[in-house]
């Protein structure tokens, strides 16, 4: 068994005969570390299971593991980022990377010295991600795919075991993306947290993945698992 397991998995949104059959027989397994892709037509249902895999949805029949565990609520190790960066324009591009250290405990000031080490993890990430001395810039005062690098930044702020991405590069110019694309990798293997990928670029995958999952739709399912061999191919 692998770090996320799904096991036969069927979702239906909605109730009776006018229900959406969104996945049905849905099988994946990602062992630890590894970097997974997902990839397959719009409505296969890539979103939903990204929302098993981090407890936001249950299904209606089937099984959900992480980390040896089955899944009955938030995944509190899942560190999430989607398309949208969304970072909030009031608050420096540091303040929104330490924004999920607040949301976790708003009822008490941090510790100085508790806050002095998440403001050096905060730095040490974006420094990582190249934005060095960005930190006190507002979002808005930052290009699309710098505000990326801070979504990701802020995705890796409590070092989740779990890292769900989804479509993250997808609002990127092709020369953004592919250096975005670089910066994953490195911020792989650097840290070395299990990651899904759902994404609709097939060249992305395979650039990314150690494993790439291709599904099918009506209903949802994987198709398609293929190990991406060394050496990896240039984007
Ligand atoms: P993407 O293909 O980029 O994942 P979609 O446009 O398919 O995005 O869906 C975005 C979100 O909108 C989904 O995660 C889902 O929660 C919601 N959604 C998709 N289809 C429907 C629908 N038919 N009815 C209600 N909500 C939907
Ligand atoms: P993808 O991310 O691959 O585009 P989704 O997971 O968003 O696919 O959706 C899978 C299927 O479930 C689609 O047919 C979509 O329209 C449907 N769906 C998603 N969310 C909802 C929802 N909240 N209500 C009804 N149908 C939904």
């Amino acid at each position: 068994s692998g770090f996320v397991d799904l096991r036969n998995i069927r979702l239906t949104y909605g109730g009776g005969p006018d229900g959406t059959l969104a996945l049905d027989g849905l099988d994946m397994t990602i062992r630890k570390g590894e970097f997974a892709a997902v990839v397959g037509p719009s409505g296969c249902g890539k979103s939903t299971l990204m929302k098993l895999a981090t407890g936001l949805m249950r299904p209606q029949s089937g099984t959900v593991e992480v980390a040896g565990k089955e899944v009955n609520g938030p995944v509190s190790i899942a560190g999430m980022a989607f398309q949208n960066p969304s970072m909030l324009p009031w608050r420096t591009t540091l303040q929104n990377v330490m924004l999920p250290l607040e949301i976790v405990q708003p009822h008490r000031r941090k510790l100085s010295k508790e806050r002095a080490a998440y403001l050096q993890k905060a730095e040490d990430l974006l420094s990582l991600v190249g934005l060095k001395g960005f930190g006190e810039k507002f979002p808005w005062q930052l290009s699309g795919g710098m505000q990326q690098r801070a979504n990701l930044c802020r995705a890796l702020i409590h070092d989740p075991a779990l890292l769900m991405l989804d479509e993250p590069f997808g609002a990127l110019d092709a020369f953004t993306r592919e250096e975005l694309w670089q910066v994953m990798r490195d911020l792989h293997a650097e840290k070395g947290f299990t990651t899904i990928l759902v994404t609709h670029d097939l060249r992305e995958a395979v650039y990314l993945a150690d494993r790439v999952f291709v599904m099918s739709a009506r209903p949802g399912r994987v198709i398609l698992e293929k190990q991406i061999t060394f050496p990896r191919p240039r984007p």
